[in-house]
């Protein structure tokens, strides 16, 4: 197995991510293929650190677009994160790999408390760390928790794993005429407002230099091409 190029990344998979083809939820298949590619990080010397979103269960906003109260559907949001870092987890067990959740929100049955050094003690011991609940705050997203979770653990880089190859300058599944960006500045995708992540993501990325790829993880081996330090999707610095 070729070396890695980098020491410790923090990828970020949004709940959509595990959803495969299905209206919600998640899709046995796409978690084991995703778990797959993990272990061949972890396996090719990467330490991996995780995000997942829960936009396959609860989103706050949508929630609230209903009528319930925006914090409460935050908080069920944050819940919907910790669901999907348990499955995650363990199809990594089911992988051989040891892997962990921490959670921003104390659920001590169900997984550990989030501490930064002992997170990195996991990520040196070879472990998998899923970050689990976002920040543990209301009206942020988990773009912002895989930022600042990224800043924290001192990651080399931080990948977003989307749907499409990269960063353009419209949607590239509704606009044809979309532009291509293999590498842009934070600045630029804050001006133009493009689809990257969210501004306080962005910002924390940004002010604290920390190196974004944007890739297609829908295409097998991509993730591992990135890793060998080959340019796969869009590479966002300051
Ligand atoms: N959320 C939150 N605080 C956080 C992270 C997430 O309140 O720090 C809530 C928010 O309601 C969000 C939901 O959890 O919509 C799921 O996260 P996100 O939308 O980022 O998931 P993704 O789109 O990546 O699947």
């Amino acid at each position: 197995m070729a070396a890695s190029a980098y020491r410790r990344i923090l990828l970020k998979l949004s709940g959509e991510a595990l959803m495969g083809t299905g209206p919600c939820g998640i899709d046995p298949e796409i978690l084991e293929r995703l778990a797959a590619e993990v272990r061949g990080l972890a396996r090719a010397g990467t330490q991996v650190a995780l995000v997942i979103g829960g936009g396959n269960l609860f989103r706050g906003a949508g929630l609230a677009a209903h009528g319930m109260d925006r914090i409460v559907g935050d908080q069920m949001g944050m819940l919907a994160t910790v669901m999907n870092a348990l499955a995650m987890q363990d199809a990594l067990d089911r992988q051989g790999l040891a892997a962990r959740v921490m959670s921003a929100i104390a659920i001590e049955q169900v997984c550990e408390p989030y501490e930064r050094r002992r997170a990195i003690r996991h990520l040196e011991a070879g472990r998998i760390v899923i970050f689990a609940a976002g920040t543990g705050n209301p009206l942020f997203t988990t773009d912002s928790a895989a930022s600042l979770r990224a800043i924290e653990i001192g990651a080399d880089l931080l990948i977003k794993a989307t749907k499409v190859d990269g960063v353009y300058s419209s949607d590239p599944l509704t606009d044809p005429a979309a532009v291509f960006y293999p590498r842009l500045s934070y600045d630029q995708a804050l001006r133009e407002g493009l689809q990257v992540m969210d501004a306080t993501a962005l910002v924390l990325c940004r002010d604290h230099a920390m190196p974004l790829w944007v890739m297609n993880i829908n295409e097998p081996g991509a993730l591992a091409r990135l890793m060998r330090g080959e340019a796969v999707g869009s590479l966002v610095t300051v």
